[in-house]
């Protein structure tokens, strides 16, 4: 049973905490198409040399360089064209002395060849052809092996794969790749003020938010997301949702809401004492945390963080604690955002003993950065409005204009 804390924990205390629940995802087989943004699992060998076979730059004529050795202008060479070589042509017969093959660009450069001149060189001839100009030998000629050797390493494991890397596999003919799996999470928002976005406030109702921004939030990180119907305060509703949605397939379930220090916080009744533990982190926005693998009867427990309701500080916590669980349990090369540094726009001051996370528009042009909104944890317009995070850690409680802060990049 993960105990309740009744120190703060250290923003990196909790951070640990969070990753400590989460276990590496095991590995699956996707086609390529299914594999962007993954991280590969086993190291990708190339299955055939690339090039494949030697072949040609350019559109033009495969020539013996030496027999075009003395071409020019005024005295062009003239050859009989004894074959057409098009791209994708399998049975390019061996090139006789004193003849040439007229060749397009990805052709097989037919035996005995060892230079290609381009057809503007020439007078493009398709019977006999005069060249203009002499040839290196190897000019415009593409190895075989080239840009890998067959059997080398083209990716290694833990790549993440994008547009260039999965083209890759491609051109060596691997249609599927072994991928991490993406986490499956599932997100509960609780509130007995909450509507539904489309339906209709009465007074003392606002619409639920949180759902949604944690729910993409987690898509965004690389995992996949459940958003369930949001419950009321309510302790049976709560638990018995959970206990019908959580399955053998659940990595994570994050909660936001009904973790503070007032009455009808119904995610600490319900998961308090059931390997749910909570607290203070010593942080702003997101001071109250939860975090444990919840004891289920009948099923396997499972990971839980329960974040807190105001939208700032959901996000951010979800941010700070498990975005980088999540990608770290997925196999991620860098599970972190990026941290820069710039010189904040405007003094700053900050509470003792609490580490902040301000949010923040950089001009990465003049590496500074403006605080926009205010440090309140409600204010979801300014959110969304904000490109960083500026991290000012907990001891420091005043930041003059132009100092030098550490700034979280979100969008990246
Ligand atoms: P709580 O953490 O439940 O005490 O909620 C703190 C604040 O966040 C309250 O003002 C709630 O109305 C608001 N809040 C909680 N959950 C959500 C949600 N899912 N969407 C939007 N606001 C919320
Ligand atoms: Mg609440």
């Amino acid at each position: 049973m993960a105990a309740s804390w009744d120190a703060p924990r250290s923003v990196d205390e909790h951070r640990a905490a969070v990753a400590a629940l989460l276990t590496p995802t095991g590995t699956e087989q996707v086609a390529l198409a299914d594999a962007a943004g993954r991280v590969l699992a086993a190291d990708l060998h190339a299955a055939v040399a690339l090039p494949p076979f030697d072949n040609s730059a350019m559109d033009g004529y495969a020539v013996r360089a030496a027999e075009v050795a003395t071409a020019s202008g005024d005295a062009p060479v003239t050859l009989p064209v004894a074959e057409d070589v098009p791209a994708g042509r399998t049975d390019v017969p061996p090139m006789a002395a004193g003849t040439v093959h007229r060749i397009m660009t990805g052709a097989p450069v037919p035996e005995g060849a060892d230079a290609i001149v381009p057809v503007e060189q020439t007078d493009g001839g398709t019977t006999t052809v005069a060249i203009s100009a002499p040839a290196e030998p190897g000019a415009f000629v593409r190895l075989a092996g080239g840009d890998a050797a067959r059997g080398a390493v083209l990716l290694t494991a833990g790549t993440v794969l994008g547009a260039s890397q999965l083209g890759l596999a491609a051109a060596c003919g691997v249609a599927t790749l072994p991928v991490h799996r993406r986490p499956h999470v599932l997100v509960l928002s609780t509130g007995s003020e909450l509507v539904a976005p489309g339906g209709t406030l009465l007074p003392g109702q606002i619409y639920e938010s949180n759902g949604t921004m944690l729910a993409i939030a987690v898509r965004e990180a690389g995992a996949t997301a459940e958003q369930l119907a949001f419950v009321p305060d309510d302790v049976e509703a709560f638990r018995s949702l959970i206990a019908e949605k959580v399955t053998a397939g659940v990595d994570l379930v994050i909660t936001s809401g009904g973790v503070s220090a007032g009455a009808y916080e119904v995610v600490k009744e319900a998961l308090a004492g059931h390997g749910v533990g909570f607290g203070k982190v010593a942080m702003q926005p997101g001071g109250p945390q939860g975090a444990g693998r919840l004891e289920l009867k009948g099923a396997d427990d499972v990971a839980v963080t329960t974040l807190p309701g105001n939208p700032v500080s959901s996000l951010v916590s979800f941010e700070v604690f498990v975005r980088p669980a999540l990608r770290a349990a997925m196999g991620h090369p860098s599970p972190e955002r990026p941290v820069v540094t710039a010189r904040v726009n405007g003094a700053l001051t900050s509470p003792a003993g609490r580490r902040q996370f301000r949010r923040g528009v950089l001009d990465a042009r003049s590496g500074t950065v403006s605080e926009i909104g205010t440090p309140a944890s409600h204010l979801i317009a300014a959110l969304a409005q904000a490109d960083c995070l500026i991290d000012v850690p907990a001891e420091v409680e005043h930041v003059e204009d132009g100092t030098t802060v550490a700034v979280w990049l979100l969008e990246v």
